[in-house]
């Protein structure tokens, strides 16, 4: 077996020797020696010319690249370089002819067997006895077994990493599939078996998207059978992982369905595999199949080993994200049951406060019924507020709460906050003082939000203070910001509680004894109107007893823009003398005559419907100045009605939508059917009052039917 070629040998002969036959014996016996320390060698060690034409192949050579020295020496040493890394060898050969060297590298090369493999190399120059560059010689080192070992930790770094972002388990084994290759595997794939015992291939990953095309389209042509008795349905069914550390013909032809199976399954070229069960506690919920192909790898014991501790990670995550999904669906049907809830009790309110209404300006003046008329007035008040809060929350937890912004100057909001609390203020007997700044501080928001956060704010103050206390409201610019104040001496809260108190639902005292009404969601819907203003809101307290503050910071606005602000008025709007013509529609009788009955004290001439087709019906005999619809009407809903009289009667009458759904897509939606105004339930009756005094002002009222 030619070993060495002596055109390139590395050892030049001596010529200053002493005697001749001694110093050749030496020389014989040295280059002997050197042949049996290369020849014993396990690296590869390998001549070649420096146009790259191979001359000599030791037998480490043969055992890492697989060729025989007959068969490969004389051939050019480009056979032993993967496709994309052909460029390689020119550059090592530049450096060879500037006579530099080139030190361990690592790099691939691929074997006479088609495996790639990692080699570690070393590239010397070879001189001639001038000194002349005349070839190299290569010490090649395999080294794959230690780049799969590194580049196994960092997949199963990896996959660790993605089974703790606890994202839907579906995407995450897909991503533990694709990052396997080609770390651990050149194939993998995992199944899953469905509640109703049916077998999903959730993810199937290989370097090659057409190869993965063409296993899933296989899998189509012989899906897995729950009674398989090889595959990943059986590793199911016994819970135990399979290991085939060589996959020959016959192993394979023991997972073939048929021979066209089979052909299929050969030309995948596999050559290891494992299969490991994804074990819940209630039994394996699908299997994970790592198979080795192309690389030529053999799967070992702590290969093994490693699939199953990946498996058994994997199915904790595929717990907790099913556990996650799991609250999640029923947090969601929670607000959407709280949404429901919260729109069905507002529709009594409606006609309830309308009655009040009546009792205010017809009852006759006895002590009693003005008592009662007006203990019905602020309990309907009272749930008038909580069923809003409810509402709101459960439309801030789906996404659905918009804001209205705009500039507001501050005082305006606490003005309005103020005003409202007012009532509850006197009950207490509590004081209260406000101090905010003298000039103009405006805010980027929805003037109502802001005064609803501050009004929750007060109106705890007061609930939660003894009577007889005091409570501060301050505000002022600090910086970027608005910091508004609210301070009392009531009852204070522990210190555990200063953070859980904005948490939906949460009180400090629930006790029988409690007398301070509320339904422990005010903060939650504070806090979540703050964070929507770019704000944040902290409470402080040094604990029970010594009363509580509360900080909301909210961006300011320049005060230079301070002649934008928006300041509104919200004065009563009289009553037109003449009186107009008012068809209210709603399918819930009191409430429509509750409606009507106010309209008519404020001299109004009004008529009810009930739904749709009646609607019409009373639109075209009483020829109305403005119709109060409602939207959810039987027989045809309120966007019909309005489309239809407005292609019978054009821009007359004057229609205004009376509905639970007061959200930008709900008020487009009324505005494209034909409604001039959207209001929503328990209608505002100033405002009501505030549009029929603009339509009287504008047109005179016709003269009837
Ligand atoms: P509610 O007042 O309806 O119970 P909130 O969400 O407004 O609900 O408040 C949650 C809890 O925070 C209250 O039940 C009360 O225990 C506590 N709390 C709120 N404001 C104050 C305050 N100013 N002083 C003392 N405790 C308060």
């Amino acid at each position: 077996m030619p070993t060495h070629d002596d055109s390139s040998s590395p050892v030049p002969a001596d010529p200053s020797a002493p005697t001749q036959r001694s110093a050749e014996e030496e020389l014989v016996e040295a280059r002997m020696r050197l042949a049996a320390v290369v020849e014993t060698s396990d690296d590869a060690i390998v001549t070649k010319t420096l146009d790259g034409v191979i001359r000599t192949w030791n037998r480490g050579a043969e055992r890492i690249f697989g060729y025989r020295a007959e068969d490969i020496v004389g051939q050019p040493i480009q056979r032993l370089l993967p496709p994309d890394r052909i460029e390689e060898e020119t550059d090592i050969l530049n450096q060879l002819q500037r006579g530099e060297r080139v030190d361990h590298f690592e790099t691939r090369r691929v074997r006479n067997d088609g495996r790639v493999i990692d080699v570690s190399v070393t590239i010397s120059p070879l001189r001639d006895a001038s000194g002349r560059v005349v070839g190299a010689s290569k010490i090649a080192r395999d080294i794959t077994d230690r780049v799969r070992a590194v580049e196994k930790v960092r997949f199963l770094a990896d996959a660790s990493a993605a089974l703790a972002e606890l994202s839907d388990y579906e995407s995450t084994l897909q991503r533990i599939a694709g990052l396997s290759v080609p770390a651990f595997s050149d194939w993998c794939w995992v199944d899953m078996q469905g509640p109703d015992g049916a077998i999903r291939r959730l993810a199937v990953a290989h370097s090659n998207p057409e190869r993965v095309n063409f296993v899933r389209d296989l899998w189509r042509r012989f899906p897995a059978h729950e009674s398989d008795p090889r595959g990943p349905m059986a590793v199911m069914r016994a819970g135990r992982p399979v290991w085939a550390p060589e996959v020959n013909d016959e192993v394979l032809a023991r997972f073939a369905h048929d021979d066209e199976h089979l052909r299929a399954i050969r030309s995948l070229g596999l050559r290891s595999f494992v299969c490991v069960p994804l074990k819940s506690r209630t039994g394996a919920i699908g299997a994970v199949t790592f198979m080795t192909a192309e690389s030529g790898r053999a799967y070992q014991l702590d290969d093994l080993h490693a699939a199953e501790d990946l498996a058994h990670r994997a199915v904790i995550t595929i717990e907790n994200s099913r556990l996650l999904a799991e609250l999640k669906e029923s947090d969601r049907r929670k607000d959407e049951f709280l949404a429901v809830l919260a729109h069905e009790l507002r529709n009594p309110l409606a006609p309830i406060r309308n009655a009040t209404q009546v009792l205010r300006a017809k009852a006759p003046p006895i002590p009693e019924l003005l008592w009662a008329r007006d203990v019905i007035d602020r309990q309907v008040s009272q749930l008038t507020r909580l069923v809003d809060d409810l509402l709101d929350v459960s439309r801030i937890a789906q996404g659905k709460l918009e804001l209205r912004k705009q500039r507001v100057a501050l005082s305006t909001v606490v003005n309005d906050a103020v005003e409202a609390v007012r009532p509850l203020v006197a009950k207490w007997g509590h004081q209260l003082t406000v101090d905010i700044p003298s000039e103009t501080v405006l805010v980027e928001g929805d003037a109502s939000r802001l005064a609803q956060v501050l009004l929750n704010l007060l109106d705890n103050a007061a609930k939660y203070t003894d009577q007889g206390g005091s409570i501060r409201l301050s505000a002022k610019r600090e910086g970027d910001e608005v910091v508004i104040r609210v301070a009392d001496n009531g009852i204070g809260i522990p210190p555990d509680m200063l953070r859980r108190i904005f948490e939906m639902f949460m009180q400090v005292d629930r006790s029988l004894e409690r007398t301070r009404e509320g339904l422990g969601i005010g903060l939650t819907l504070v806090e979540r109107l703050v964070a929507l203003h770019g704000g944040t809101i902290s409470a402080n307290s040094a604990g029970p007893g010594t009363g509580t503050e509360f900080v909301v910071r909210l961006p300011a606005i320049g005060a230079d823009a301070a002649g934008a602000a928006v300041d509104r008025e919200l004065g009563d709007t009289p009553v037109p003398r003449g009186g107009l013509r008012v068809l209210v529609v709603d399918d819930n009788q009191d409430s429509a005559d509750s409606l009507a009955m106010l309209l008519r004290l404020g001299n109004h001439e009004v008529r009810t419907a009930n739904d749709g087709a009646a609607a019409l019906g009373a639109d075209a005999s009483f020829l109305p100045d403005v119709l109060v619809l409602d939207i959810g009407l039987p027989k045809l809903n309120g966007y019909e009605v309005a489309r239809r009289i407005r292609a019978q009667r054009g821009r007359r009458p004057v229609l205004v939508a009376m509905t639970g759904w007061g959200q930008q897509e709900d008020r487009r939606r009324s505005s494209d059917a034909g409604f001039d105004h959207h209001m929503t339930k328990p209608i505002d009756f100033h405002a009501l009052k505030a549009i029929l005094a603009g339509v009287a002002a504008s047109h005179p009222p016709s003269a009837g039917p």
